[in-house]
């Protein structure tokens, strides 16, 4: 199994989501005691959101390089930025180390456009959805067009993530508004939901939106885990019928 690299705390309680989800599923694909391997550097949110206030991205891209590359150090074979905000300077990041930084973005367009959609309506950080990064991504690489709310409804979205979620608070209200808000995307036409924030999932779940809705925080971890598994032993283990070959991967026993 390979070992996945965090950058998270962004915040971090959708890190926690992060944490859970890649343990859970590397616990059903191979079952037993088995668990993720992780390595997880963990920011302080704080100096993060000040940056992103202050528009100081190319201080934020140091800060990121830098965990970066202590990750790679450290033995992660992968990278994940477990912020979509923070995609922003992915590119960069990538180009600070020689392992591959799974991008949220990619991940997400790949799983809407393998579920046949087409128009999705982007749910985020302000920056998320007025800044190019993330929907020219999706366009460009991906061939999708997302839309996003209108400007009293983005200030909306953004408020409740930064003023709720990231807080660990979970309001009724904040529920009913991002529903009302999305009936208004589908009226104009969306065909999707993107949960664009990693904290989102916290407030609305897939199952509760009328139209096909995709967590990036869950799409991004299990891609992390396909990522762990793919071609290595516990992956065979899982895909092999073979006695002999779950034997040799299991190792000695006692008794
Ligand atoms: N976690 C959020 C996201 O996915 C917002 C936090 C941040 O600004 O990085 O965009």
């Amino acid at each position: 199994m390979k070992t996945i690299g965090l950058i998270g705390g962004m915040s971090w309680e959708s890190t926690a989501v992060y944490y859970r989800r890649l343990n859970e599923r590397v616990r059903s694909v191979c079952g037993g005691l088995h668990s993720a391997e992780i390595l997880l550097r963990s920011v302080d949110f704080d100096s993060i959101v000040a940056m992103q206030t202050a528009g100081d991205w190319d201080g934020a891209t140091r800060m990121l390089q830098k965990i970066a590359r202590d990750l790679e150090a450290a033995g992660a074979d992968c990278v994940l930025i477990c912020t979509n905000t923070m995609h922003k300077i992915a590119d960069a990041v990538q180009s600070a180390i020689e392992i591959p930084l799974l991008n949220i973005i990619d991940v997400c367009a790949q799983q809407l456009k393998a579920a046949g959609a087409r128009r999705p309506l982007l749910l985020a950080t302000r920056y998320t959805m007025e800044h190019d990064f993330y929907r020219e991504r999706m366009s460009r690489r991906h061939g999708l067009v997302p839309l996003v709310p209108e400007a009293d409804d983005r200030t909306a979205v953004h408020d409740i993530i930064f003023g709720e979620l990231c807080c660990g608070i979970i309001r009724d209200d904040s529920r009913q508004r991002y529903l009302e808000i999305i009936a208004r995307g589908r009226a104009a036409g969306a065909d999707s939901v993107i949960l664009g924030c990693t904290e989102i999932g916290l407030l609305l779940r897939p199952e509760n939106i009328d139209l096909p809705a995709f967590d990036t925080t869950l799409l991004h971890a299990d891609a992390a885990v396909d990522f762990a598994l793919g071609g290595g032993r516990l992956a065979r283990r899982v895909d092999s019928a073979d006695p002999a070959a779950l034997a040799s991967d299991i190792g000695p026993q006692i008794g």
